[in-house]
């Protein structure tokens, strides 16, 4: 088969840019080829569901204030026939708190987010035990608290924009790419399982925790890893007031969720692999005595489940790797790496990578500092602090 935008992978991140290229460009051919609809073990589905302004680098923040706001909108802007599509968005707030020996480097990072018109408050820790006072800050330097930021239900994110995207003429294979054929700096065909063969102008590699397979396949290497994370739902038996989305030096990350909470302990030791195994043991190990440090009362808490999934852990900087240019291959496009940034960020990449597509350049946020060169160049670009 033909067609003008063969997009693989049609997690968060495959289908927001479905939308975007059929909004810009209602005539084009846009295919996504989608292995699984049920996204089984897709990371989409297993995020936790953040979406914060807190970043360091001006792109990421850029991306968030692109997203976030489109977020707000999206029962609407997504409703399919009159069927708005819901994704519970919660302004719940985000807040990162850091020890003194990190004031310095937060301090600059709030400044980036103020002077990019980010609604950031800078907290003492004084002022943080007045607002959060279930927390202990004893060994905190300072905090900044997002308060228009929150979380969403990832699937409802998934499913809006793929139906969306379909309304609009998109279409969605059930197909597995399984071989890449190129022509010196072109990619010609994706082939499938099923012996499909699909011809396009664009190839985009949204393959999210999977990404590398497809570079494997057109014979180069890419450092993004699948990296396991768990995210755990426990409750508290103690009262706690409400709290935001919390990030802390121990990289103790959780939300309320329901009657209790949803988060977790992400570790980059994490060896690297296709591993959904859970660890019941890791809660308790690693995740629980984060909690009872910072809020006492999490000491008696129950772990009631616990969910692994896939960073696209980029483990060159810990971004997304976005446009052409690997390995010189012109009309192959990069859109992974995100490292546990893509659900929040699908709105804002999505629309990136479609004006790429179609324009050739980046209008809405520039992007090009995140693309292939910097590899090539040896140059990452991390995100300083809390990540
Ligand atoms: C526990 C956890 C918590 C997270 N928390 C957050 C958070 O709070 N905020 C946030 O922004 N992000 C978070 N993330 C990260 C977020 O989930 C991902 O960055 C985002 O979902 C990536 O979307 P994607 O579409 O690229 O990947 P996916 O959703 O994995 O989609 C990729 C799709 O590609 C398909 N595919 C792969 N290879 C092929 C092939 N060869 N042929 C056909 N199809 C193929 C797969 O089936 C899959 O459906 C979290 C991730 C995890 C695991």
């Amino acid at each position: 088969m033909k067609t003008d935008v063969a997009i693989i992978g049609g997690g968060a991140i495959g289908a927001a840019l479905a939308y975007h290229l059929k909004m810009m460009s209602p005539s084009l051919g846009v295919t996504v080829i989608e292995r699984d609809p049920t996204y089984g073990l897709a990371s989409t589905p297993r995020a936790s569901g953040g979406v914060r302004r807190l970043f360091s680098l001006p792109e990421n923040i850029e991306l968030s204030k692109y997203s976030i706001p489109f977020f707000e909108t999206f029962p609407d802007t997504m409703a399919v026939n009159g069927e708005k599509a819901e994704i519970g968005f919660k302004k719940g707030g985000y807040i990162f708190v850091v020890p003194p020996s990190s004031r310095d480097m937060l301090k600059q990072n709030y400044d980036t987010e103020l002077s990019l018109g980010c609604n950031v408050v800078w907290l003492e820790p004084d002022e943080i035990k007045h607002k959060f006072p279930s927390m202990y800050v004893g060994d905190l330097g300072a905090a900044v608290h997002s308060p228009d930021d929150g979380w969403l239900d990832p699937h409802s994110v998934l499913m809006g924009f793929r139906k969306k995207a379909q309304s609009l003429g998109a279409s969605f294979i059930a197909e597995d790419v399984v071989g890449m054929t190129r022509n010196g700096t072109s990619v010609t065909a994706a082939t499938c399982a099923s012996g499909l063969a699909v011809e396009a102008d664009h190839y985009v590699n949204a393959a999210g925790a999977w990404a590398k397979e497809l570079c494997t396949m057109l014979g180069f290497k890419v450092p993004i890893e699948p990296l396991r994370r768990f995210e755990h739902y426990f409750e508290c038996e103690d009262v706690i007031e409400p709290l935001p989305y919390l990030k802390d030096p121990d990289r103790l990350a959780f939300r309320p969720e329901g009657k209790g909470y949803s988060g977790g302990v992400p570790t980059l030791k994490e060896p690297r692999g296709y591993n959904f195994e859970a660890d019941h043991n890791y809660f308790e190990d690693v995740v629980w005595p984060a909690l009872a440090h910072r809020f006492p009362k999490f000491e008696r808490t129950k772990c009631k489940n616990t969910l692994p999934g896939l960073y696209d852990q980029n483990d060159f900087d810990g971004n997304v790797i976005i446009g052409p240019g690997a390995d010189g291959l012109q009309n192959f496009h990069m859109l992974a790496g995100f490292s546990g940034h893509g659900l929040m960020h699908a709105p804002g990449c999505g629309r990136a990578m479609a004006e790429l597509i179609l324009t050739g350049r980046y209008e809405t946020i520039d992007l090009t500092r995140f693309g292939w060169q910097r590899l090539v160049d040896g140059t990452p670009l991390p995100e300083r602090g809390i990540i």
